[in-house]
This record gives structure tokens, sequence and C-alpha cells, in this order.
């Protein structure tokens, strides 16, 4: 067998980072062992920078790939939602050209699990070759409830087409069911996808604009520019005087594992009552953060203080090329630690590697350099300007 030996200006293990260390890895990549320098012997592979597990990007949409410096920042979310629906249709050729283009650059950065939000089955081609592992969120929308059944049947068809289509891929990939956001799923469409989704991961897009609170909390919001592209000219949503998260969580009960994506406007209050509501109710919850989107389309950062105050599991995620600049987790951690340079570097490789693993059940493989585990090497330059995989 032959072996690969690494040593870097450190190694983080996804745990913590060890210095004067040596990785030692078959020539697939699986770990063979962790070892003080001086135990390494000859032919010791030496680089700068961190050497660590392959990222987890919690929350992407490959599909949207195509709309890349199409809308253009800060533009505020409800005018970029707007052009997302409007500005979809391409031509499918450059759709695919597109998802290629992207699958390849999460390879080459280090990316080496994606939980994947898609409305349409447009990425099986892709996806039926990549050497990621692919969660394949099938993303309902179904504002009304009259409409609920027709879109549900419509959704999970495309969960069918996609599970048929990666059968029999190299890499054993997942799909299932998940809700949009509180301000596109109607109750009768929550109760359906609670059914759909008894004991998997799900996510959902989270309070990313104070609107959507508004939505719940007296029936009139800027999301009603967003109905009135659909035909719906009053909010579909029950008025129940509580914020957009306390309105809908409790449509879950079926032991979920949940991604709340963004969050950027969810108070500390809402953070609190989030984790004992799912304490309480069996569920699970991770806090999936994606500063670069934030940035790009509303200028905000999420509420981390008060996430990891409240002991919450945080996942990152790059969103759609959409929404940033490049789909890269060195580049969201870079951005994190820019504007909180107090969180410790062992705390925000946890958020890229084990802990997202474990949110998107793939800790038997990914996320840390356990004996056994084949979980991506990857090189993270010394001021968290890029990444490279290395096997
Ligand atoms: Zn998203």
């Amino acid at each position: 067998m032959t072996l690969r030996k690494f040593q870097a200006t450190e190694i983080f293990d996804g745990r913590t980072l060890l210095p004067n260390h040596v990785l030692i890895s078959d020539s697939e990549g699986t770990v063979i062992d962790l070892i003080p320098a001086e135990q390494a012997g000859e032919s010791v592979e030496v680089m700068k920078g961190t050497l660590m597990p392959g990222f987890i990007n919690a929350h992407c949409h490959l599909e949207l790939s195509h709309l890349k410096d199409v809308i253009p920042p800060h533009t505020g979310l409800i005018e970029f939602l707007c052009s997302v629906v409007t500005k979809r249709g391409f031509n499918p050729a450059v759709i695919q050209e597109k998802i290629r283009l992207a699958e390849q650059e999460m390879y080459q950065n280090g990316i080496v699990g994606v939980g994947d939000i898609g409305n349409t089955a447009d990425t099986a081609a892709v996806k039926k070759q990549s050497r990621i592992y692919w969660q394949n969120f099938t993303e309902v929308l179904s504002f009304t409830d009259e409409k609920a059944e027709a879109s549900c049947l419509h959704f999970e068809g495309v969960v069918h087409e996609l599970k048929k289509a990666l059968a029999n891929s190299p890499l054993p990939h997942r799909t299932n069911l998940v809700p949009h956001a509180p301000y596109s799923i109607s109750p009768k469409s929550f109760e359906w996808i609670n059914q759909a989704t008894a004991g998997e991961v799900i996510s959902m897009h989270n309070q990313e604009h104070p609107a959507e609170d508004h939505l719940y909390q007296t029936g009139k919001s800027e999301y009603l520019r967003l109905f009135k592209i659909f035909g719906i000219e009053q909010s579909p949503f029950p008025v129940t005087g509580k914020s957009a998260l306390r309105s809908v969580l409790p449509y879950f009960n079926r032991n979920q594992t949940i991604l709340l994506v963004h969050n950027t406007s969810t108070s500390e209050e809402d953070i609190a009552w989030a984790e004992q509501y799912a304490k309480e109710n069996g569920l699970t919850l991770y806090w999936c953060l994606c500063i670069n989107a934030n940035r790009y389309i509303e200028n905000k950062t999420p509420p981390i203080e008060a996430l990891m105050k409240h002991g919450c599991r945080i996942v990152l995620g790059t969103d759609s090329y959409s929404s940033n600049w490049q789909l890269s987790i060195a580049k969201e951690l870079q951005t994190i630690h820019n504007h909180f340079p107090l969180i410790p570097k062992e705390t925000l490789l946890q958020w890229a590697t084990s802990s997202s693993a474990n949110a998107l059940r793939w800790e038997e493989t990914l996320g840390s350099f356990q004996k056994g585990k084949k979980p991506g090497i990857v090189l993270l330059s010394e001021n968290w300007e890029t990444s490279t995989r290395l096997l």
C-alpha cells in the first residue's frame, strides 16, 4: 500500500488544532494515523497552512448556479426574491454547464458534502458522476391550502426522479422533501411535509427579513409584493400574533433534524424559545449561517453571538450563486472571522466539518481525521484566503 504523509503548520483533526503532527493516509485519502511528527519517519510532504478534513457546505442551491452575477448585491431580500423567481429561466444547456462548473469548483476547494436545495431535478446528471456527497433537499413552494396537495405531489415527483437518477451512483446520496420558508408554505403543506419527513434531516430558510415576522404577527408585510407575482393578493397564512419561527416550528413533531438557514432577523428570545421547544418535542435543531449571502443580499450579519450564548449547534453554507461571489466555505470562514474575530479558530473549523457532518449524518465517513474515515484532505491557507483539496 502506498502511504502519503502530510505535515502542515498545524493539523485540525475535526475537533482540535494540533501542532507538530503528521497525518498518514493511503493513496485514496483513507486516514491511517495521526501521529507526532518525530515518529513519522521519512517522505513527509511539508506545507504551510492548516491541514484539515474536507468542508461540508450545509446550504447551497446548485441548480441556481447560472444566476451568478445576474442579481446585483444589496438589493434587499424582497427585491432579490422577486428577481430569482422571474429570472430563473435560462437555456437548459447553460444551466447544465454552470451546474457542472459549480460542482467542480466546490470539489477543488475542498467541499466534500453538500446540503443542496432544489425545486427541480436539473442537477441529477452532474450529481450522478460527482465525488461529493449530496443530501438533496427537494424544496416545496406551496403558498395556499387549496393547492397544497397538488404542489406537494409535484415535489414528491421531483424527489422520486432524483432518487431514481442517483440510485446507482458511486456515493450514497439522499433525497427528501423540505419546506422552503415560513412565507411560502401553507398550513396544510406544512402538515404534509411533516408527515413525509419522519426522522429525516430537513432544512428551512428562516427569518431572513423582519417582514417574515410581520406576516404572522399582522398579516401585513412586504412579502405581499412577492405573492403578487404568483397571483396571490392577501397573505395566505394565519395571523398568529407570534414571530414566524414560533408560528411554524410547531408543525413539526416527527423527530426531524431541522437546519434553520440564515436567521438574520431571529431575536435572542426566539433562539432560546426554539432550542427549548425542540428539546421538549423530540426535534434536533442546527442553525445554518450563510454570512456571505447575508452580506450580498441585505448587507447584514447573522446573530452569531446569541446563537453561541445559547449553546446552539452551528453549521455553515454558501447559499447559491444568485447571492454569493463564490461557493467556498473557506471564504465563509474568512468573513465570519473578520466580523467576529474573538471566535476561536477551532470553533469555526468545527462548524465547517464535524458539526455539519453530524447535522447531515455523514459522521461515519466525513468531518474528522479518525482512523478509517475518508473525509477529504484539505489545505486551508494561513489567512483563510484559499483552500485546496489534496486527496
Ligand atoms: Zn437558500
